[in-house]
């Protein structure tokens, strides 16, 4: 079967803590294998434009500021089923309701500040990975 692809993203909250390697380790304790990585800062256009979908959430301009406030590590996983074992993994949007173990309920801070983004469906995927990497960007390589 051939392995899917989803984008993850380490906000900036998590970097402030400290964890960017427990939350890698996370990836690849669940099959989750990195295929481009990058850090970079966000300017506010390409956040605005990474959440457009919510620009008419009361919590947009908040969440536009916060994803600006520091650097961030941006991810193309692969795998079986990677976007929903991604989804899995990362817990519930509110680290106060996600799953004892996942990594927003280990590393995240408040629903705002939730510690990493992944994408929600196979064709927000695509279109997610898009935004942030050319497809020379992903790399192929042998594992396990
Ligand atoms: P998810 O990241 O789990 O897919 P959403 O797509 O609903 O969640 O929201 C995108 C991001 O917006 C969340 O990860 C979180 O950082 C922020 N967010 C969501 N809901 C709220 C809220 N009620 N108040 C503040 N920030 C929020
Ligand atoms: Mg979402």
């Amino acid at each position: 079967m051939a392995a899917e692809r989803t984008l993850a993203i380490i906000k900036p909250d998590a970097l402030e803590k400290g964890v960017i390697g427990q939350i890698v380790n996370r990836m690849e304790e669940n099959d989750l294998k990195v295929v481009a990585m990058r850090m970079m800062q966000l300017s506010k256009e390409k956040a605005e434009g990474f959440y457009a979908v919510h620009k008419d959430k009361p919590f947009f301009g908040e969440l536009v500021t916060f994803m600006t406030s520091g650097p961030v590590v941006v991810m193309c996983l692969e795998g079986k089923d990677a976007v929903a074992k991604w989804r899995t993994v990362m817990g519930a949007t509110d680290p106060s309701k996600a799953a004892e173990g996942t990594v927003r309920a280990d590393f995240g801070t408040d629903i705002q500040c939730n510690a990493t983004h992944g994408s929600d469906a196979a064709e927000t995927a695509k279109q997610e990975i898009a935004y942030f990497f050319e497809n020379s960007d992903i790399v192929k390589y042998e594992w396990n």
